[in-house]
């Protein structure tokens, strides 16, 4: 055992005004101050950056901090100086005078730590006044950084590898407050710290509760964020967006609700962000819906909940979002809001990245499912993802344990499957080894010999999905890893040891009803109108430059081809289409199932009761919906709206269309004329007026579609109020 010298625990009282370690500083300060390379993982809030900071004031020399944020430093190096601590930083924020005086001090001696950002650091001037310069260590924080398998991944943190050949006597301490087993690895080998001594702290938060909401749609987010922050009024919390308008949007609304929200993204004006994270860190604004953007800067203790809104892009990414709340140690939240969409979005956005980045960024949206689809206990799965077996705790922690699912003992069919890929030398994947435990005949087995192994066939009365439920959920608890250098290859872990040498039993969730988010749809009626909604989808979008799934998503085709909706009233209960996407492609996708239906001669089968009937209603206009009808209120002709607004003329009228059809009060005769209105609708008596096309060709060119729109929206109030 260590022991600590006393000038070490005098300055740590003195200087920090500690009287004791927290649990791993002590080893890890033993360490670097005999001159080892560290390499250390301690959760938010371990209290990690005293590892460096106490021996950089015991050692000769200068110890260099890299740091990743030009706007942490400054509070970093405050406070160090708030300390007694001869600390500095010199970043791109000074100028350049100033930034030559903190050099001079530099090369005096006068400090004894320095924070660089890692692009200021591998500068040749730079490092040519460190070669002038006695050095003491240098201490690489938020080390994950260095990964692309990181959530975090900063390019120019790449460039610190040139540290151990540039100064090969110097030591390295590496600092990260999350990373998987395999992030762990990548900084290890690209910082040259293969002999360095490890330290891992424990990543679980007790205080935080973890919840994982399905909203389906996704418009339920909105009711279920409200009524939250209605029921903890004086709670500050962090509501995670991933879009900077979509952070706009979400504190519009709920500022126009009442609650005090602001905004907080990337595009912000510098000084404007520094306003509101003030004004969030003074409580002056109790709700910050921000991008990740808003992130390492954050030290305010009672956050009380952190809600993502959109699902994050990988679990370490959210391990460190949510992990922002409860820094004080008091209960908080941590709400999840889980949807297809999202995944269906991620999906896209990752098949656009080049091929290696993509398979990074699918992998992780994998590991994110994985987690929110698991119905075993949220906290056990999230600290299996850092390797990290966990106990359990007194009282529930999640969703999953306040509303448990109930379990089975699944330890036999654990130990064949363990054992399985044990005696196939865990070279292959889950697929292969159910293939040898259900004994199939296929080629490949039989040529590697495995039907000769004594697992082989031993598991023909459990179906290919029993298994596939059970290697997953193996894989979630932390018995089997997934090795993704090696074709996710699995491999039993410590974990999965146990159970198989040592009698440890497993018991899991039943396997659930409800399919994986990633897993494929099942078949629907018509494949082949779905390819013809498909192809309109595509035209539709070329004409307006747009990426097709901004017109529809493929679930709401799904739904197109399922339900053959004939009317705009049916399609309007397709989730998936609102208000505005019916008015932009209601028509054309009507027609289009329409054209199938008398081609096919199929029948339309009744729409599900499950989905709700949306109808129109004064809460349901947007915005900029809501905007037009105000002006036409105040007594704006449509033209001048279109001037005020730049708006089409089309879309101003259609804007009024469907605040008529809410039943907003709209002067009819302003926007068309009796004459006309009398034409548009003997039109609509004959042809019916669910296409409006049809109707125009008839009218001809001198009526709008727009005049159309609210001629029909007109004849369809009077419907219901009659
Ligand atoms: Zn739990």
């Amino acid at each position: 055992m260590f022991t600590t010298d006393t000038q070490t625990l005098a300055t740590l009282e003195s200087t920090f005004g500690y009287r004791s370690f927290r649990p791993l500083q002590e080893e890890i300060v033993g360490a670097i101050m005999r001159g080892q390379d560290v390499f250390v993982l301690m959760p938010t809030g371990g209290g990690k950056s005293l590892c460096y900071q106490l021996p950089a004031l015991l050692q000769d020399g200068v110890t260099v901090v890299v740091s990743p944020l030009i706007a942490l430093m400054k509070d970093q190096v405050d406070a160090l100086q708030a300390l007694g601590v001869a600390a500095t930083y010199i970043n791109s924020s000074l100028d350049s005078a100033e930034s030559s005086r903190r050099q001079a001090a530099l090369t005096r001696g006068s400090v004894k730590l320095v924070y660089v950002a890692p692009e200021r650091l591998m500068m040749p001037g730079f490092l040519r006044l460190l070669e002038s310069v006695p050095l003491a260590g240098f201490a690489i924080d938020e080390a994950h950084c260095i990964s692309e398998w990181g959530h975090d991944f900063r390019p120019e943190y790449r460039e610190l590898r040139r540290l151990r050949e540039l100064f090969p006597t110097v030591p390295l301490a590496a600092f990260t407050a999350t990373a998987t087993v395999r992030v762990q690895a990548d900084i290890k080998a690209q910082l040259g710290l293969e002999r360095a001594a490890c330290f891992q702290g424990s990543f679980n938060r007790p205080n935080l509760f973890y919840d994982v909401r399905d909203v389906r749609p996704k418009k339920r987010a909105y009711d279920e964020v409200a009524a939250y922050v209605r029921a903890h009024p004086g709670a500050s919390g962090i509501i995670y967006c991933a879009s900077r308008a979509g952070t706009e949007k979400l504190a519009g609304q709920l500022r126009l609700d009442g609650f005090n929200a602001a905004a907080y993204h990337a595009g912000l004006e510098p000084e404007e962000r520094r306003g509101r994270q003030e004004a969030f860190s003074r409580d002056d604004v109790r709700i910050m819906v921000a991008t990740i953007a808003f992130g390492m800067g954050i030290d305010k203790p009672d956050v009380r909940f952190v809600i993502h809104y959109d699902l994050p892009k990988s679990l370490e990414g959210y391990y460190q979002e949510s992990g922002r709340a409860g820094r004080d140690g008091e209960p908080s939240d941590c709400i999840l809001f889980y949807s297809y969409g999202d995944v269906i979005k991620q999906k896209r956005f990752a098949d656009e990245k080049p091929p290696a980045e993509r398979k990074v960024a699918l992998w992780q949206l994998q590991q994110m499912t994985n987690w929110a689809d698991s119905t075993a206990c949220r906290r056990v799965a999230l600290l299996a993802y850092f390797d990290e077996i966990f106990a359990g705790q007194d009282g529930p922690c999640c969703d999953i344990c306040r509303s448990p699912v109930p379990e089975e003992d699944t330890t036999v069919p654990a130990q064949m499957f363990l054992s399985c890929i044990k005696r196939t030398g865990e070279r292959f994947g889950a697929a292969y080894v159910i293939q040898v435990l259900r004994g199939s005949r296929d080629q490949r087995i039989l040529s590697q010999g495995h039907d000769r192994l004594s697992t082989y066939g031993i598991g023909k009365e459990r179906t290919e999905d029993d298994w596939r439920h059970l290697s997953r959920e193996l894989i979630r608890c932390g018995y089997v890893r997934q090795d993704e250098d090696a074709f996710n290859a699995l491999k039993v872990t410590e974990l999965g040891r146990n159970v198989l040498f040592e009698g440890r039993s497993v018991r899991m969730v039943a396997r659930r009803k409800t399919a994986s988010a990633l897993e494929p749809e099942e078949e629907h009626p018509y494949p082949d109108l779905f390819e013809r909604l498909r192809a309109l989808r595509k035209r539709l979008a070329d004409e307006r430059s747009l990426p097709p799934y901004v017109v529809f998503h493929d679930g709401t085709l799904k739904h197109l081809a399922a339900s053959l909706p004939a009317t705009s009233e049916q399609m309007l209960r397709i989730p998936g289409v609102g208000q505005r996407k019916l008015l932009d492609y209601g028509e054309a996708f009507l027609s289009e199932i329409a054209g199938y239906v008398r081609e096919t001669g199929v029948q339309a089968a009744p729409l599900e009761p499950a989905i709700p009937a949306r109808r129109p209603s004064r809460g349901g206009l947007s915005d900029t919906m809501r905007q037009t009808v105000q002006l036409f209120q105040s007594g704006q002709s449509v033209a001048a709206i279109c001037e005020a607004r730049r708006l089409r003329q089309t879309t101003v009228e259609e804007h009024l269309a469907v605040a008529l059809e809410a039943g907003e009060a709209v002067e009819i005769d302003r926007l068309v004329s009796a004459e006309k209105r009398r034409a548009i609708e003997a039109v609509m008596d004959e042809l019916g007026d669910d296409y409006l096309a049809p109707v125009r060709e008839r009218l001809g060119e001198e009526y709008t579609y727009g005049e159309l729109k609210v001629v029909r929206a007109l004849r369809r109030t009077a419907v219901k109020q009659g």
